[in-house]
């Protein structure tokens, strides 16, 4: 079951700027900065009430941010969505028809476990869904 908004992923060139203007025009205060390997970003995320804020910076050309930024320029990159059962979130989609970027997730930011649906069967919003791991 999809619990809530779990957090907005903005695309960034800098993440030090991107910080800057969250603290400095915002006032909002950075909660952590985290490097993900995997997908080749660096993150930093702030709250705002319930949600997050989670800024994405690339660290590689090759990562799926840099290619984001040069095909769109900064700005929102997806909304996540967080849920007590990633396994059968997925699976839902699938029988729906939607296409997956994951089929099984991975471990995200902020040591959470993530999977991403296809922008191109989500009527443009590169979705994700997120779960708390388990201990
Ligand atoms: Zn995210």
């Amino acid at each position: 079951m999809i619990e809530q908004i779990d957090h907005i992923g903005i695309a960034v060139k800098s993440l030090e700027d991107g910080i800057r203007y969250y603290e400095k025009t915002l006032g909002l205060h950075c909660e952590a900065v985290e490097e993900v390997a995997s997908q080749k970003v660096r993150t930093a995320f702030f709250h705002v009430g319930e949600v997050h804020l989670e800024l994405l910076e690339a660290t590689d050309p090759e990562s799926p941010i840099a290619k984001f930024v040069e095909k769109n320029g900064e700005g929102i990159h997806h909304i996540a969505f967080r849920t007590n059962n990633i396994a059968g979130q997925l699976k839902q989609a699938a029988e729906a028809g939607t296409r997956l970027i994951h089929e099984v997730p991975f471990e995200g930011a902020a040591n959470k476990l993530v999977a991403f649906l296809h922008p191109k069967s989500t009527h443009g919003v590169l979705t994700e869904f997120c779960a708390e791991k388990k201990a």
